[in-house]
């Protein structure tokens, strides 16, 4: 029935029987077909090209049809594309996790692998909790964040998410309740005020002794409103969590391996959590792929009382071709001048995106790394601005009252020219947005 081109059959059939992110099934968005996609391209069947400014949600950042990435993929795939990883290893396994451990934090020495990002956030959130109970500690099981979050839409990671925009209200009666402090005020570069910290300090204060852990996205808040706060928050925090003897989870997974210019964001703030999340990036947007690092104390603290094994394991644990991806992946990256590129991109949009803030209808526009965001004051009509940026040919997908790109490194001026013209000419007319 399906073969050949992509007609109108194939459109009516997704229309009526798939499911899209966040979507109704009754009266959905439309969506577009897409035939292939190489560097920062995507091409439609149709014929159109589209220039990406998305990446894949923050994911496929060396462009898309590598041929590193590719190799690596068809080398593995003939060797053997999974195997279980209970009781068994591989070679991609063990030369992933050295790398992890090489470019993380120094104190992140063990890692555990997932097949997502939820998931390595329902991991590191068991950890933390694992970690107290065989410490004798069984009170300390809630967890701390802040509003505005976004960790993944599975119910330990949802109960983190910012419990407005997230799904609380609908799921209340199964959502474990967390504590929320305030989110961060101060932005990316603003002047740091201690008045910022208060309200997480008084709830640790206050709960310490319930708490487990207080999970976070270092400096940068992704989906949840994508703010940039500043890194003196994050080391006022990790001094608290030590103060106060709760473990910090940061959620690196939107900006791992380099997005905000540095490899990973909490290098901005200069500490290192207990325990981190990656994703996304992590195969340069290839494959579902997802690790969980943590420090030594950790590991041994859930290992140390001999029933003490950790209790998790899935099905595609450490899949060898996502893994082999991913090696390739981070050799790929840091084999690239990425700092630079980044910086560039960053510069280029500050330049571009500036002129949206005399624009009534906008709040903010701030960029930060290889990330650029332009806050309306009010939310967009989605049906009609997807298609303004198709018919413009770029790939921009707003959420909410933001339109934000975040490209691909390796992305050119005269292609980031085209993403950031558009924005700016399509945010520019009222009507438009
Ligand atoms: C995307 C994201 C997740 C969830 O990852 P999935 O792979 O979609 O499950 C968690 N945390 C952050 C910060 C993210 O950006």
């Amino acid at each position: 029935m399906m073969n050949g081109l992509f007609d109108q059959d194939l459109l009516i059939f997704d229309r009526e029987h798939i499911w899209h992110p966040y979507t109704s099934m009754i009266g959905p968005l439309p969506v577009y077909p897409v035939a292939s996609a190489k560097g920062v391209r995507i091409t439609l069947e149709d014929g159109r090209e589209l220039i990406d400014g998305m990446s894949s949600w923050w994911a496929a950042i060396h462009g898309y049809n590598h041929p590193e990435l590719n190799n690596a993929a068809h080398q593995q795939i003939d060797r053997m594309s999974h195997v279980m990883f209970g009781g068994l290893t591989h070679q991609p396994a063990v030369e992933l996790a050295s790398l992890l451990i090489e470019l993380s934090p120094e104190p992140l020495q063990k890692v555990f692998f997932c097949d997502s990002g939820s998931v390595s956030v329902e991991v590191a959130i068991k950890m933390a909790i694992q970690y107290w109970s065989t410490m004798g500690q069984q009170d300390k099981q809630r967890l701390l964040t802040v509003r505005s979050g976004y960790h993944g839409d599975t119910f330990g990671a949802m109960s983190v998410c910012d419990p407005v925009n997230g799904m609380h209200q609908i799921f209340r009666d199964i959502l474990p309740l967390q504590y929320f402090a305030d989110a961060p005020m101060c932005g990316y570069h603003d002047e740091w005020d201690d008045k910022d910290i208060r309200s997480l300090e008084d709830l640790l204060k206050a709960r310490h002794r319930n708490i487990a852990a207080i999970i976070l996205e270092p400096v940068v808040q992704g989906a949840g409103g994508m703010r940039f706060y500043s890194p003196q928050y994050l080391r006022r925090v990790k001094k608290l969590s030590e103060k106060y003897d709760v473990l910090l989870i940061l959620d690196e997974i939107a900006t791992g391996f380099g997005r905000t210019g540095s490899m990973f964001a909490c290098e901005k703030a200069e500490i290192s959590p207990d325990i981190m999340c990656v994703g996304k990036a992590l195969t340069g947007g290839y494959m579902s792929l997802a690790a969980t690092l943590t420090t030594e104390r950790v590991s041994d603290g859930i290992s140390s009382d001999g029933t003490g094994v950790f209790m998790h394991g899935p099905t595609f644990m450490a899949n060898p071709l996502a893994c082999s991806i991913a090696i390739a992946s981070i050799k790929l990256l840091l084999s690239t001048p990425w700092q630079e590129r980044v910086d560039r991109i960053e510069s280029q949009m500050i330049k571009d995106l500036s002129p949206c803030m005399k624009f009534p209808w906008v709040n903010d526009v701030r960029v930060l790394g290889a990330i650029g965001v332009v806050e309306l004051n009010q939310p967009v009509d989605m049906a009609s601005i997807q298609k303004k940026f198709v018919d413009k040919g770029v790939w921009i997908r707003p959420f909410g009252n933001l339109v934000y790109t975040m490209p691909a490194y390796i992305i050119n001026k005269e292609d980031l020219t085209q993403l950031t013209t558009s924005m700016v000419q399509i945010i520019e007319v009222k009507g438009q947005v």
